[in-house]
């Protein structure tokens, strides 16, 4: 089993900048990302906002705080691992820890910060007919490679950037693409659009309602839409649909460990420790104290600097609690 001294639960930006903290500090760390994407919050609900209050950068879009977080994380190559979801943690006898991912044991570290912010965050579902039955057999909630979309006419539901992200990424390989919007205009950037639509294989249907997917036992053939102008309900004969319509927050909970809660939130104290000796916690996910937590960037930036200066010293308490400025290292 692969062994890391740390095991980072999350790589939105609390997780990532701890995990380039966990680099300053010289910590072999791993972190664990449930969705295909680093970014959490940041890139599911507002990539193309602008963020006005991280400290020395007076605007900067969601996007390319996300980006710039990522690099950052990676800087002393520290191991960020994406689609992989904790799905529990178990204390060995000799105090390390199993973390299982996507069921299955994956890794065993000696310590965890969980940076799992609001939950894992998982795409919303259309919750219709033919959808559960057709999933990964034509009904896909994100694009992890492009085979399953080769000569295929897909829709894309939703005309947000993902679905225009996704559009574009497999547009090269598809026969066409149709971008199914339930609103009159779409919320996608305007080079987002006319990428796809310059390669002549992209359609817009606006003002629509997805009813049903059709299939024929094995799989997708078509969806069933309404113009939401008329009622009107025609076929849209496909052989795949890609779901882009956001993502929700799912509470983690662990079978073999459990937490003390407060506000839904881990309990942590000065040193941001949780009620579990060896996991730490920072970000949306902690509160400490007994007042309501207001949870920001720059909050959970902070919070996983000292909770990995304090991880230094519980792996090594040899090692002071604060390394040095970074402005003492060569790179
Ligand atoms: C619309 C909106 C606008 C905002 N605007 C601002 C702003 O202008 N300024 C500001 O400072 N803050 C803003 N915030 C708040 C800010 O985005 C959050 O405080 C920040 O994202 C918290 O970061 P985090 O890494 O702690 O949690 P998250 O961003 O929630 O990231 C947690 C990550 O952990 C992953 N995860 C969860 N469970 C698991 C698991 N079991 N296994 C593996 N991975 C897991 C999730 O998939 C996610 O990627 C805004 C929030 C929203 C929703």
């Amino acid at each position: 089993m692969e062994e890391h001294d740390l095991g980072i639960i999350g790589a939105g930006p609390t997780g990532l900048f701890a995990t380039f903290c966990a680099g300053l500090r010289e910590i072999n760390s791993i972190t664990l990302e449930g969705l295909e994407t680093t970014g959490g919050q940041i890139l599911k609900f507002y990539p193309v906002k602008n963020v006005l209050d991280v400290e020395g950068i007076p605007e900067i879009k969601g996007i390319d705080l996300a980006n710039a977080l990522l690099k950052q994380a990676q800087l002393f190559k520290n191991k960020i691992v994406l689609n992989s979801k904790v799905t529990d943690i178990k204390k060995n006898q000799d105090g390390r820890f199993i973390l299982e991912v996507n069921g299955q044991d994956m890794y065993r570290v000696r310590a965890i910060l969980m940076c799992s912010g609001i939950g894992s965050l998982v795409p919303t579902k259309l919750n219709i007919d033919g959808e559960t039955k057709y999933d990964e057999r034509g009904v896909y909630y994100t694009v992890s490679k492009t085979e399953p979309f080769a000569n295929k006419t897909v829709a894309v539901i939703g005309g947000g950037d993902s679905g225009f992200d996704w559009a574009n990424q497999i547009v090269s390989v598809s026969k066409k693409i149709y971008i199914v919007e339930y609103m009159p205009v779409l919320k996608a950037l305007e080079r987002s659009v006319s990428d796809l639509m310059n390669t002549g294989k992209g359609e817009i249907v606006l003002n629509t309602a997805i009813k049903e997917v059709i299939g024929d036992g094995d799989k997708v053939t078509g969806i069933k839409i309404m113009d939401r102008k008329d009622d009107s309900v025609r076929t849209l004969p496909i052989d795949a649909l890609i779901v882009a319509i956001g993502h929700k927050a799912e509470t983690n909970s662990f079978k073999s460990t459990k937490f003390d809660v407060l506000m839904n939130k881990l309990k942590v104290d000065d040193g941001y420790q949780t009620s579990v000796s060896g996991v730490y916690a920072s970000g949306d996910v902690s509160i400490s104290g007994n007042k309501p937590k207001v949870g920001l960037l720059a909050v959970g930036g902070a919070e996983a600097y000292e909770a990995i200066n304090n991880i230094k010293k519980f792996l090594n308490p040899e090692a002071s609690t604060f390394g040095e400025h970074s402005t003492n290292i060569k790179l």
